[in-house]
């Protein structure tokens, strides 16, 4: 399977893609964590990426397309993915039809998360990560279990909230969604790709239905799989 998450920030992509990771045994690949790691490094890239993310803006294409390119050719990426984040907007949606038309594996699926905005403020005011493993918590909606244990440090989840969670970068980040992200839908929607799920409610019941629209959108993509597979071997 390969599948683009499209929403709002706070919508639950980055989340849900981990949940789903291990049940397809497909890698989420997540722009912002990359970026947030080669911020952490003080890459070079990572400087120059860091006044972006701290202003809610999208880091300049050529350094996240750059970035994807190198991810989507390691080796666990080969049988699928699950992008988390990227296209964000146009030309990064055009640089990944050449990518993976060069690949020869189109994307299967896009979901897009549904989640409206007053909710989306509350779940990233709320959002803790942990430092050691990365899993993602809401200390309203999904605190870490009691005596859970994260599996790199060892005990408790060490958990901090990301710099551009405040307010202000918050506003920016949600206007940026709109203005360049959110045509995206009617491009994804127009080549029959787009799978719409309500991302409100309890975890469970997000991934239930993201299940639910992965299993269609499979089924629906077999026929034409192996039509394009008859022709090309002529
Ligand atoms: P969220 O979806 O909650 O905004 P992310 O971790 O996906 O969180 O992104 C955090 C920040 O990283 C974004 O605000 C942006 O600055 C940068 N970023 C992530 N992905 C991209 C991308 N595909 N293109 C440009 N910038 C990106």
């Amino acid at each position: 399977m390969r599948i683009a998450f499209l929403g709002a920030p706070g919508s639950g992509k980055g989340t849900q893609a981990q949940r789903l990771m291990d049940r397809y045994r497909i890698p989420q690949v997540s722009t912002g964590d990359l970026l947030r790691a080669a911020v952490a490094n003080a890459t070079p890239l990572g400087l120059k990426a860091k006044e972006a993310m701290d202003a809610g803006k999208l880091v300049a294409d050529e350094i996240v397309i750059g970035m994807l390119k190198e991810r989507l050719a390691r080796d666990d990426a080969a049988g699928g993915f699950i992008l988390d984040g990227y296209p964000r907007n146009l030309s990064q949606a055009q640089a990944l039809d050449a990518l993976l038309a060069d690949l020869g594996k189109p994307l299967d699926a896009v979901v897009l998360f549904e989640v409206p905005k007053d909710e989306l403020v509350r779940r990233i005011s709320g959002r803790r990560t942990c430092r050691h493993c990365g899993r993602v918590f809401n200390v309203f909606s999904s605190p870490p279990a009691k005596g859970e244990r994260c599996p790199k440090s060892g005990g408790g989840h060490d958990l901090f909230q990301r710099p551009d969670d405040n307010e202000q970068t918050v506003a920016q980040r949600l206007e940026v969604y709109e203005q360049q992200t959110k045509p995206l839908v009617e491009l994804y929607g127009g080549r029959g790709l787009l799978e719409r799920i309500d991302a409100t409610g309890q975890l469970e019941e997000v991934t239930a239905r993201l299940r639910d629209a992965l299993e269609k959108e499979r089924k629906s993509a077999k026929p034409a799989k192996t039509t394009a597979k008859k022709k090309a071997k002529g």
